[in-house]
């Protein structure tokens, strides 16, 4: 493994330990907000806070499944190039986003093709 992707790989996986804290923080306030007797909690309050945790927690796990399929591909040694087309990712997009996993033309066509 070469010097930058170990560079990478380190950053993945800070990355990854970084969410999983994130989500046991969470799951613990929610655990104290369960037990805390008090009777004047606002449930509409609590109900849209569980929703925006929700809607966090799904971006969460979409950003550690983009993580390990990274560090998949670094076990596999094919990090670093595109999954579309297989050219070389320039290491400045994989330093500004170490989880992608396609070119800059790539993921242009993709958001475009998804946008409609
Ligand atoms: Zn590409």
């Amino acid at each position: 493994m070469d010097v930058f992707t170990q560079e990478m790989k380190e950053l993945l996986l800070k990355e990854k330990q970084e969410i999983i804290n994130k989500l046991k923080e969470d799951e613990d306030e929610i655990r104290l907000g369960l037990n805390s007797d008090g009777d004047d909690v606002d449930i509409a309050n609590e109900a849209d806070n569980l929703k925006t945790r929700e809607i966090f927690n799904q971006m969460d796990s979409k950003r550690l499944k983009a993580i390990d399929n990274a560090l998949k591909r670094i076990n596999d040694n094919r990090y670093g190039y595109c999954l579309q087309c297989g050219k070389k990712i320039p290491e400045g997009r994989l330093r500004a986003m170490p989880s992608a996993v396609l070119c800059i033309t790539c993921k242009e066509m993709q958001e475009r093709y998804k946008a409609g």
